[in-house]
């Protein structure tokens, strides 16, 4: 068991990468705080395990954030897994568009790091050593990408936000990573695909930009949210964790 004993938060939890990431780290002993907006979803995933702690909670809203960080006990593992996909070019972006995803997509980590950090310091000092896991994209500063101009630049905030904490507090037992995967097939995905003017090419295009051939599972990516929040991985920190399917090759 990789994750026994630790206390894990995940935000965007009920469904794709984040539910699967949840169910892994049960899986590995940990309990976890799954957090999201779709009361549905978390209903259905609060069955799947007993060590699954869900809560409606908002990563947009500064206050709701402070109050939950404020009342839960410290930490072992932070995964901010959040984040929407603008779809589209610079002239396609609003204000209103460029201000929801980086509130969203970025902001929302300052939040909830800041709501939780302290007791994850305290926590550091006993176990030595804590883990906050960051989620970017392979469209960020690795890569460009048509008509994700909005969403790259986001994700390109996240590793620079995940480096600083990285550097910040490398010596106190607080590692930071942040974890860019390529497509993956979730919900908000198979919603891409049936927006566009012809889903079939959509689908097949999303497939071809993977030389690997195909698109990834959530299953695929869960792994390494796992590695990530363990202690596996204690000399990793500050890095842009590809999971890419070979796009970067
Ligand atoms: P998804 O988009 O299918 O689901 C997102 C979840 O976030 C939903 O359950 C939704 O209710 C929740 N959510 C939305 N707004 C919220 C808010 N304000 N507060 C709390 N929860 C909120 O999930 P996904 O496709 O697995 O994406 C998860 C993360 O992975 C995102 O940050 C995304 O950018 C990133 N990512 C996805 C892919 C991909 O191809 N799917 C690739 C790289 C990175």
């Amino acid at each position: 068991m990789r994750l026994r004993g630790k206390r894990i938060f995940i935000s965007a939890a009920a469904q794709g990468i984040g539910r699967a990431s949840v169910l892994a780290c049960v899986r590995e002993g940990a309990h976890v705080i799954a957090t999201d907006i779709n009361d549905e979803a978390l209903k259905a995933l609060s069955g799947e395990h007993e060590n699954i702690e869900t809560h409606r909670l908002d990563v947009r809203d500064a206050k709701a954030v402070a109050a939950f960080g404020a009342g839960q006990a410290p930490l072992d593992g932070l995964f901010n897994c959040a984040g929407f996909v603008h779809n589209g070019t610079i002239m396609d972006c609003s204000d209103e568009d460029w201000d929801f995803s980086f509130d969203l997509n970025v902001k929302s980590m300052y939040r909830t790091t800041r709501a939780f950090l302290p007791g994850m310091l305290e926590r550091a000092e006993k176990t030595g050593g804590v883990s906050i896991l960051n989620m970017a994209s392979m469209a960020s500063s690795i890569k460009g990408f048509p008509n994700r101009l909005l969403y790259g630049a986001t994700k390109a905030a996240v590793i620079g936000f995940t480096k600083g904490m990285a550097a910040d507090y490398v010596r106190r037992g607080v590692r930071c990573n942040a974890l860019c995967p390529g497509t993956v097939d979730t919900p908000s995905l198979r919603g891409r695909i049936a927006a566009a003017a012809d889903p079939v090419q959509a689908e097949k295009d999303f497939i071809a930009r993977q030389p690997i051939g195909q698109l990834a599972t959530v299953d695929d990516i869960a792994p390494l949210v796992v590695y990530l929040l363990s202690d596996e991985s204690r000399f990793v920190t500050g890095q842009a964790v590809l999971v890419d399917g070979g796009v970067t090759i």
